[in-house]
């Protein structure tokens, strides 16, 4: 852990007003070494569960983008000409030293983003060894396609890695979504310089120490910590970084598109959900509820793919909602170090509010809240000052309504009835968004009828979040541009080029 020089500075949060304690600094990471801001300015980083500033990371701007492009820029030829047998070497390097470290990553990433201690050892962590294995393994099956045109000439197509690219992930998912996309990246020959969100900087930066650890050379990996509007947009403006991938809201991909249009950049977006889940009455509701409940309110809500619009078939409405309802307060909210608890804090004070005031919307719009609502008594006392909210299940509001139009993105789900297929179609297809849904029944005809009906780049059918890394994964409308996973992923980080070579002589003839 990089902790700054013997130099003393005040911790908000911490100890008596005034106290000069020394706190951990997250510095960047380019050309292979950790290096303060070139502004000298840091950001509060704080413990969500205790609403504590914990740490410190480095407030980059368009100078520390500038180093990192340099640093990339020059670390690419060598990269790119390594060959995929050694760069897959390194990668399962990176990977196994991460598993060798499972618990000080996971609790690392449970402090940062308030998630339970379980979920970050159980999913983020492990899932971010996988996505590196994964892609370090798919580089040495790499295939091309050929076409014979008639008996003139044959193409071929050759893929090669297209530079620097820009990584920029968000902060729900931090090792798992920024390893989604360094590990592509970087197995295809890429050089790259990532920004993870300022709210969760942390495993971020142990993973950097681990690139150093495991012999990837420098340069190839760079991270420069910072705000969005900072460092991000420095990155996203950047002339030399022609690629390019971001995961996180609608809104900043939006800007983001603006800015790398005019310069022709490629692009992936992965942005925001409002992900329906239809149960028919037919289906088997015991695992609809208990998966349902899981699908609204794992991490906090906070997954792009929650389930947070649930509809049902009118006669199973009732015994639906009763036993969603019941097993949803059997849910423990709590300090997330500690073990049994199922919902952690929200990532920080402004998510916080602003997940209170759509709660506070939903009743405006006519919303009855059947639990949950409002900020749960005591955790703990460490965790007294932390952004905690109670999962929360609301009914009766009106359809079309924001609550069931507008991403929220935390432990809030609504319940509503519909009374045939096409309703629930219509109803769940009623956002502009398009990023997953999840449909319950036992008929297979309707289950492959709806699943083709809904607009969303994955459906899931009697199940929620059975992730295959081969698939396309992505979002349709407003949930983005493009694919990430398997061959979607590896070919977004390379330029194909077909070659056409004639074959000479007459060939025209044909055997015989
Ligand atoms: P966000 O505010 O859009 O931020 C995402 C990342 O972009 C962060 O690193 C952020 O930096 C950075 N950023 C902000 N403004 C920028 C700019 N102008 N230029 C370049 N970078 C900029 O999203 P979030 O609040 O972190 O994440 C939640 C959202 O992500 C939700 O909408 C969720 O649905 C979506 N998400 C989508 C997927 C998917 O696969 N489709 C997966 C996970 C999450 P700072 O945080 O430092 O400001």
């Amino acid at each position: 852990m990089t902790l700054s020089a013997p130099r003393r500075f005040r911790v908000p949060g911490q100890g008596p007003r005034g106290t000069l304690t020394r706190m951990q600094s997250i510095e960047h990471f380019i050309a292979g070494r950790f290096v303060p801001p070139a502004g000298g300015a840091y950001l509060d980083n704080v413990e969500p569960a205790t609403g504590r500033v914990y740490s410190r990371v480095a407030d980059g701007d368009a100078r520390d983008v500038e180093a990192a492009v340099q640093a990339a820029t020059a670390a690419f030829p060598a990269w790119s000409a390594t060959p995929a047998e050694a760069r897959c070497r390194v990668m399962l390097r990176i990977a196994d030293l991460i598993e060798s470290r499972l618990d000080e990553f996971a609790r690392a990433e449970s402090v940062d983003t308030g998630k339970p201690l379980s979920a970050a050892r159980g999913v983020d962590i492990p899932r971010a060894v996988k996505n590196l294995r994964f892609f370090a393994t798919a580089i040495l099956h790499e295939k091309s396609e050929l076409h014979v045109t008639d008996r003139e000439a044959i193409n071929y197509t050759l893929r090669r890695p297209r530079g620097v690219a820009g990584l920029i992930s968000p902060w729900n998912l931090p090792l798992y979504l920024l390893t989604w996309k360094v590990a592509p990246a970087i197995a295809t020959g890429n050089t790259a310089v990532a920004k993870p969100s300022e709210v969760t900087p942390m495993t971020a930066h142990l993973l950097a120490k681990v690139c150093v650890e495991a012999g990837l050379p420098p340069g190839v990996l760079n991270v420069v910590h910072g705000s969005g509007a900072g460092a991000g947009q420095a990155l996203v403006e950047h002339p030399r970084v022609a690629t390019i991938s971001f995961t996180g809201g609608t809104k900043t991909g939006r800007g983001i598109a603006a800015t790398a249009a005019p310069m022709f950049k490629k692009l992936s977006l992965e942005l925001g959900g409002k992900n329906p889940n239809v149960v028919f009455a037919d289906a088997d509701l015991d695992e609809a509820v208990a998966v349902s409940v899981r699908a609204a309110f794992s991490n906090q809500g906070q997954i792009c793919l929650c389930g947070s619009r649930i509809l049902v078939e009118r006669p199973a409405y009732a015994p639906f909602l009763e036993r969603f309802v019941a097993a949803t307060k059997a849910l423990k909210v709590g300090d997330p170090l500690e073990a049994g608890c199922d919902l952690g804090a929200l990532v920080s004070r402004s998510h916080f509010d602003k997940v209170r005031s759509c709660i506070r919307l939903a009743v405006e719009e006519g919303g009855r809240i059947e639990c949950g609502g409002d900020v749960p008594s005591g955790v703990n006392d460490r965790c007294a000052g932390g952004f905690f909210l109670p999962p929360t299940v609301i009914t009766g509001l009106p359809a079309g309504c924001r609550t069931d139009r507008e991403e929220i993105f935390g432990p809030v789900v609504t319940v509503r009835p519909f009374d045939d297929e096409a309703e629930a179609v219509a109803a769940a297809n009623d956002t502009d968004y398009g990023l997953s849904a999840t449909l319950w029944t036992r008929d297979l005809d309707r289950a492959h009828r709806v699943a083709d009906a809904l607009v969303a780049g994955t459906v899931w059918v009697n199940c929620w979040l059975v992730r295959d890394l081969r698939v396309p994964f992505g979002g349709m409308r407003h949930s983005g541009v493009g694919r990430e996973g398997g061959e979607e992923s590896l070919r977004f980080f390379t330029e194909p080029k077909n070659v056409c070579v004639r074959l000479r002589g007459d060939r025209r003839q044909g055997p015989g």
